[in-house]
């Protein structure tokens, strides 16, 4: 048997769509790296952590059989792999990313007439989704023919290989191109990190948590705004009331002015201008705002 690893390895999407945003957010969670020659891994140079480069349908199974510890993968091929194989123990969503959205719709034909999921009773429907796909139909009670496709899912109508599709969608273009519309959503997608099943030895377990705890910490930021402002003491009340903040501001007494306070109040990220104009307008000054990268809680 080998020796234990002793560095954690992520897997992300080689390239693609998910491809550059993943790897952005493994260095705003602080890491970086240098390409191995065969461009298959990035080796980490400032932390025991390394990225291995894949296509996104290999990611689930590296994950299972603990060829890496973590995972960027969409929640589509995740859910896919799992429902294709029952009875096999699947990596675990540790966390859900915000990028790569979109959904698994049934389109069909722009002239064809739509109920209800009923109408599909009888159809053939091509997918690269099987498993999702005849999980859905069994909820919805329809029997239908499932055609599974590895690719060009949407031209198979006007091939006759298949009377309505299911496929991914995020802004619609490709359907419209190929004049099908969408008329019902079998899964929401996006991607997440996903984590192995297997037991970590506990060196790889604490690599794993702070790795998790970045992420997150750095997904978070994001979502956050720092505000700073000076003002007098009596028009806290107003101040507090039109913070877009979740938690209590913190406020301070300004050396020396006990009637004028400063205060820093973490908010969220939709903060704009007409909040700081309404800010203003209730006796704050020398309002701040700034982005937050990091957050560890
Ligand atoms: P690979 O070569 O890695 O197998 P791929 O062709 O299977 O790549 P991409 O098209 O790059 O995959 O899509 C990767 C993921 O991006 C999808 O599995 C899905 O989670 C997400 N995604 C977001 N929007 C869309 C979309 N409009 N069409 C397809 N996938 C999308
Ligand atoms: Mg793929």
């Amino acid at each position: 048997m080998s020796a234990p690893r002793d560095r954690l390895r992520i897997a992300v999407q080689k390239s693609g769509r998910l491809a550059e945003t993943s790897l952005d957010l493994l260095r705003r969670a602080g890491l970086s790296f240098r390409a191995s020659r065969d461009r298959l891994f990035l080796f980490g140079d400032n932390l025991p952590i390394d990225v291995l480069l894949v296509r996104d349908d290999d990611i689930p199974g590296l994950l299972r059989e603990g060829s890496c510890e973590l995972g960027m993968v969409g929640r589509n091929v995740l859910d896919e792999q799992s429902l294709a194989t029952p009875g096999v123990v699947f990596p675990k969503v540790v966390s859900t990313l915000g990028f790569g959205r979109c959904h698994l719709a049934i389109a069909v034909p722009q002239e064809m007439p739509w109920g209800s999921p009923a109408d599909l009773e009888g159809l053939r429907i091509a997918t690269s989704y099987p498993a999702l796909l005849a999980a859905w139909l069994a909820r919805e009670g329809v029997a239908a023919e499932v055609v599974t496709l590895n690719g060009s899912v949407e031209i198979a109508p006007r091939l006759g290989k298949a009377d309505v599709i299911c496929d991914l969608v995020s802004t619609g273009a490709t359907l419209q191109a190929n004049q099908l519309r969408e008329v019902a959503t079998v899964l929401d997608s996006e991607a997440v990190l996903a984590r192995t099943p297997r037991a970590l030895s506990p060196l790889l377990a604490e690599l794993a948590e702070r790795l998790q705890a970045r992420i997150d910490g750095a997904l978070s930021g994001a979502q956050v705004r720092l505000l700073m402002l000076q003002a007098p003491r009596s028009a806290l009340a107003d101040i507090t009331r039109l913070l877009p903040s979740r938690q209590a501001p913190s406020v301070m007494s300004l050396d020396g002015q006990p009637d004028q306070i400063s205060v820093q109040a973490l908010c969220h990220r939709s903060l704009d201008w007409s909040h700081l104009e309404a800010l203003r307008q209730v006796g704050a000054r020398g309002l701040m705002v700034m982005a937050v990268d990091q957050v560890l809680a």
